[in-house]
């Protein structure tokens, strides 16, 4: 539920009904924009008759969340969530190119993408240093090292890192080296993993579940949410459909969907969405066309020699025939791509 504050309360009044809800065994979240400051709680609804909250004179209403989502709901924080991460802002104006190999293969490999990407606009490099393969006999990727490689490259390029964790025993050490914590697809509904990633003070980038629901995505984030981590951002990346001609389904009504439905922002995988470099860039244009907060793109120096996924990486002179077009059409949108002068 939510309880909104009449407007001029201050923090005498905030503190007594967060001591009041505390004591009911509810779990607080203070929302505070420049018109309303909220209350979030999370507990037993049973109990709150007892507490009586909408006689207290400061107290405008209070409104039951029906949604199973409460933390990551629109409801709760009617303001878009802003997350800062060094230099930049993902969820505001700012509309950033998270871009790289899909596995960090090597150092030489790492570098000379990084490089690429950075020149034509990136923000983000993006890589692979534990890798979710189908099969047990792909390539599993570097691990510490690869998160090495990453590192170096951020120090080079001036590029942030965002990089996938797959395992709860690696979490401390993966955000030792990332600015984002990737959860992959495949993840997406490991509830431990989940929460040991809520504990560490690091931006996470959500991807949606191959096959999951709107509501399964959402109510993945709540864990984050609920377990201290608001720096959320969710990831459509595709979808399990029918079709085989494109590796997934990229379903870009999740994009006004999830705006419509949440604070948090939403990023959107062309690469893994279509599985087709020829396919990347359209989708790219269409994703920021319905409000995406960024895009994470793979590129490869030689995508055929790529250990994976090659046929969905970008070359770099495609990646930035690509970020020249998005530069066009974000500009148009006023919401122009960080990384891109002029
Ligand atoms: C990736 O980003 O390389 C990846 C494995 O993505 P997904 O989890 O969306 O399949
Ligand atoms: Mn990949």
């Amino acid at each position: 539920m939510i309880i909104v504050l009449k407007h001029g309360s201050g923090e005498a009044e905030i503190e007594e009904i967060t001591t009041r809800l505390k004591e009911e065994g509810f779990k607080v979240h203070l929302s505070q924009g420049v018109e309303k400051t909220i209350i979030g709680a999370v507990g037993d609804r049973t109990r709150l008759q007892s507490l009586d909250l909408e006689a207290l004179p400061w107290v405008e209403k209070v409104v039951p969340i029906l949604a199973p989502y409460k933390l990551v709901s629109r409801e709760f924080q009617p303001v878009d969530t802003v997350i800062r991460i060094g230099p930049h802002t993902i969820g505001g104006d700012e509309v950033h190119m998270m871009a790289g190999p899909c596995a960090v293969e090597s150092r030489s490999q790492l570098l000379e993408t990084a490089h690429a990407v950075k020149v034509a606009g990136a923000t983000f490099l993006r890589g692979g240093a534990f890798k979710p393969r189908t099969s047990p006999y792909s390539f599993q990727g570097l691990e510490e090292e690869g998160l090495r490689y990453l590192a170096e490259a951020r120090e080079q390029t001036g590029l942030l890192v965002i990089t996938e964790v797959v395992d709860v025993r690696d979490v401390k050490l993966v955000a030792e080296y990332a600015d984002i914590l990737q959860i992959g697809a495949r993840n997406m509904q490991n509830f431990f993993l989940l929460k040991e990633v809520a504990k560490v003070n690091k931006p996470v980038m959500l991807k949606r579940g191959p096959s999951a629901t709107l509501e399964e995505w959402m109510m993945a984030a709540e864990y984050l949410m609920d377990g201290g981590n608001y720096n959320v951002m969710f990831c459509e990346r595709g979808i399990r459909t029918f079709e085989t001609y494109t590796r997934n389904t990229l379903d870009l009504s999740m994009v006004p969907a999830l705006h419509a439905l949440s604070h948090l922002p939403v990023i959107v995988d062309p690469s893994h969405g279509t599985g087709r470099w020829q396919l990347v860039q359209p989708m790219a244009k269409a994703a920021l066309a319905a409000g995406a907060d960024g895009l994470i793109v793979e590129v490869h120096p030689q995508p055929e020699k790529a250990v994976s996924d090659g046929k969905q990486s970008l070359t770099p002179p495609n990646f930035k025939l690509m970020m020249q077009e998005l530069s066009r059409l974000s500009s148009a949108l006023d919401r122009p791509l960080k990384g891109v002068v002029g």
